[in-house]
């Protein structure tokens, strides 16, 4: 991890939300401020994945008008609906919420994958559809299908009634796959042919975690197969990891996210166990608890890949109006991943402006 301090990088100073403030005498506020350093995690927040499915719905508003409808939260904050709500977008957890007046106009499937039984609907509804589906997501789903094709019975390594597994399972038909969750699930299941198993796993789970389940299934089912890449995403494994080479140290780490969001609670789990002496997840700014925080000298924080960087900047100018902050970037690597928006909506302009309500 590196660590680079307001000194030896610019972008840091320049920037208004991370600036380190030079005491100057005129706010005599600041100089009875505790010091605090505030370790920021890159890469944090928004995914490739999450970026897409966003651009997807604005691009639809922008190219069809609204209302353009949603299946289920685009992606899991509620900061990302209501702005999108505000745009336009009307959010219904099934198809036949959508009136008949409107079913000229697009459904857009969230980011964390559907059954195939929801597009198959859309079909029979005549609704237009978009698939804002995570390539990362569909990847797994592929997996699945093909342990399937091969005659395989699928072991799915993921979180009960998570949005993801049950698309993922909705891939294939009812009774082909099995849900694990835990060691002690992976020690209980008895399948029926325990030389044709193979596993995949939902794409935000905890990596040290789910290593330790699919070592016990691979000791209790030696023929076990593997997918041919991991299913853990490339975000939520890059969010991780920095988290556990940021938390030794801290008096208390936040995470940005919401409570539905799988990946921001991993988030917190790990910045316990790397060594955080307190670990929260926050929404919202207003949710701190400044009695609760009382007096620390050095906060991590970071975000699930599904909040948005101006919620971070909320959190940094809350910690800022009690504290002499000084910004540090606590960084592993830097992301490049970009994953194209559905091919109807390639050529309408996404701006700056347009997506200013996430990213400031
Ligand atoms: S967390 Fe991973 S799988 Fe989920 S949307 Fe982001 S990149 Fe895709």
């Amino acid at each position: 991890m590196t660590l680079i301090h307001g000194a030896d990088a610019p972008w840091l100073d320049s920037c208004d939300e991370h600036r380190n403030e030079e005491f100057d005498g005129t706010d005599m506020n600041i100089a009875a401020k505790p010091p605090l350093t505030i370790r920021l995690c890159g890469p944090r927040g928004f995914c490739a994945g999450v970026d897409r499915a966003i651009q997807i719905v604005v691009l639809a508003l922008k190219s069809y008008g609204a209302p353009v409808y949603v299946r289920h939260e685009i992606v899991h904050n509620r900061y990302v609906v209501e702005g999108l709500e505000a745009k336009g977008a009307v959010f219904v957890e099934e198809l036949d919420e959508i009136p008949a007046e409107h079913r000229a106009q697009p459904v857009v499937f969230s980011a964390h994958g559907v059954p195939k039984s929801v597009p198959e609907d859309a079909a029979s509804r005549n609704l237009f559809y978009l698939d804002a589906t995570c390539p990362l997501v569909s990847k797994v789903h592929k997996q699945a299908m093909r342990h399937n094709r091969l005659g395989r019975h699928v072991v799915l390594i993921g979180h009960a009634g998570h949005p993801e597994v049950i698309g993922t399972m909705g891939q294939l038909p009812e009774g082909s796959v099995s849900l694990i969750e835990t060691i002690e699930d992976a020690d209980a299941y008895i399948p029926t042919d325990p030389d044709n198993l193979g596993y995949v796993t939902q794409t935000t789970l905890s990596v040290d975690d789910t290593a330790g389940v699919i070592t016990r299934l691979h000791e209790r089912f030696p023929n076990l197969t593997a997918p041919a890449a991991d299913s853990i995403c490339y975000a939520t494994t890059n969010r991780q990891e920095v988290v556990k080479q940021a938390a030794p140290g801290c008096d208390l780490f936040i995470i940005v996210g919401a409570p539905n969001s799988s990946n921001s609670k991993r988030l917190v789990e790990v910045a316990l166990r790397a060594g955080a002496k307190k670990s929260i997840l926050v929404q919202r700014a207003a949710e701190l608890d400044w009695n609760e925080i009382g007096a620390i000298s050095t906060l991590g924080l970071s975000a699930g890949a599904s909040a948005p960087e101006v919620i971070v900047n909320e959190i940094i100018e809350a910690f800022r109006a009690r504290f002499d902050a000084r910004v540090e970037l606590a960084e592993t690597v830097q992301e490049t991943e970009n994953f194209l928006v559905n091919r109807e909506l390639r050529s309408i302009e996404l701006t700056a402006a347009d997506m200013a309500f996430v990213n400031g």
